[in-house]
């Protein structure tokens, strides 16, 4: 029988990549903690319908990328690609519009089908915040800077760019489509395929199309900017003075866009050139019309999502695991009593690692693979005398100690 293979673009977390992931979620879970943001957790499928309405028909992700299936009940049900739409749903079924202004934070798997390359997955990990229920910008301000605090706190903020753009409100988007439309309408012929098919549906996601032929088009396309009314303007302008005065760094790229119609306002992206061709870290955006499209109460959202695998990758090095103490029983009655101890000192919170065979030598070289911070040696000799042998493996000073004193004197070894 042919070993059996992973899914193509489906990974396994070994302890390396699992410790460095971990660290992605407890830097960002920490400063969610700071800011205010609880942690949620929604189903991982989800009816069709949650995503297919809400991210919209005409994007990559509901187009091409959705792991759809009927189950045994005939009911259709997709594997979840990104948060936002499970957590609206959940604010949704769950009548919490009472609670207003409600912040998540949230973090797991996200399923797509796409080509898989460095960076780029079929299931993927991302932590994500969203604020519903503040129209003003102060939520945009205070989601964009714990963005840049998480990316900071992993020590990548070297590394990393904020980009910024306004899609302003309805009204200027009603204005700049239609001249949108008509200049982009006089250059059907060299339009790609795809933007071919947007043009009337969501011609906005033209703009970041990554199709060079498009690009040379969208280069001298009218800019929207010209197009804000002054609500929209004041709007941006508040958003620009929050970051400015929280000394956060900021491009604007006219370019970055979200094109559903729900979208409106700020939309933005951190970037980096440290992973090649997938530079986005996290990316996200003012989305005040989905919870009504979605069938909910009129309410203002905002959030985003960043993919943990590629911050994972900007970590320089592996967190360490807690530096253990080994356990070094030497003959059978030692052995026995190694059961016990180590269950003792586990429960005073050490981390005990066990040596379970072979003699001595096999034993030490075994607490130093696992980095052992000490060794508690205890032969036939000590467990006559109730005592232990404790190497100290940094610096090779030993100490005999009493078993009766074992768990506090560890304690400079934790
Ligand atoms: P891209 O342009 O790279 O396809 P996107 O616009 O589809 O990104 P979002 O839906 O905004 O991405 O998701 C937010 C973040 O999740 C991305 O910035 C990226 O870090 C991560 N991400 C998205 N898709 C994948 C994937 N297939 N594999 C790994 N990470 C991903
Ligand atoms: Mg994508």
């Amino acid at each position: 029988m042919p070993a059996l293979q992973p899914v193509r673009g489906t990974h396994d977390l070994l302890p390396d990549d699992n410790r460095r992931h971990r660290r992605v979620v407890e830097i960002a879970r920490d400063f969610a903690e700071r800011y205010g943001f609880e942690e949620m957790v929604t189903p991982i499928f989800e009816f069709t319908e949650v995503f297919a309405r809400s991210i919209g028909e005409t994007s990559d992700i509901v187009s091409k990328e959705m792991y759809t299936f009927e189950d045994r009940g005939g009911e259709r049900v997709t594997l979840r690609p990104e948060a936002t739409a499970g957590i609206v749903r959940a604010f949704i079924s769950n009548g919490l519009h009472q609670n207003l202004p409600l912040k998540y934070f949230y973090h797991g798997p996200m399923f797509r089908y796409e080509r898989p390359q460095k960076g780029r997955l079929r299931q993927f990990h991302q932590i994500d915040v969203e604020i519903l229920g503040v129209a003003g910008p102060q939520a945009d301000i205070e989601v964009i800077a714990i963005g840049r605090d998480i990316i900071d706190g992993l020590g990548i903020g070297a590394d990393v760019t904020l980009e910024l753009n306004t899609l302003g409100d309805s009204e200027s988007r009603r204005a700049y489509r239609g001249v949108l439309v008509d200049y982009l309408s006089q250059h059907k012929d060299k339009l790609s395929k795809d933007s071919l098919d947007r043009l009337e549906r969501n011609p906005m996601r033209i703009l970041d199309s990554k199709d060079e032929g498009d690009r040379r088009i969208v280069a001298n396309a009218p800019v929207y900017s010209d197009y804000l009314n002054d609500a929209s303007r004041r709007f941006f302008l508040a958003v620009r003075d929050g970051l400015d005065r929280l000394g956060i760094k900021y491009t604007i790229n006219p370019r970055l866009v979200r094109g559903l119609d729900y979208y409106c306002h700020t939309c933005f992206e951190f970037t980096t050139t440290a992973l090649g061709a997938q530079g986005t870290v996290l990316g996200g955006g003012r989305y005040d019309g989905l919870i009504k499209l979605m069938g909910g109460p009129e309410t203002a959202g905002i959030g985003w999502a960043a993919g943990i695998e590629r911050l994972a990758m900007m970590l320089s090095e592996a967190p360490r695991a807690m530096r253990p103490i080994a356990l070094v029983p030497i003959g059978e009655a030692a052995d026995v009593r190694a059961i016990t101890l180590a269950h003792e000192l586990r429960q005073a919170g050490y981390r005990v690692e066990h040596g379970y065979g072979g003699n001595t030598g096999k034993r030490m070289k075994r607490a130093n693979k696992l980095n052992a911070r000490a060794a508690v040696l205890i032969g036939d000799d000590e467990l006559q005398r109730n005592a232990a042998t404790v190497r100290d493996l940094d610096t090779g000073e030993q100490t005999d100690v009493p078993l009766s004193e074992l768990t506090g004197r560890l304690a400079r070894f934790k």
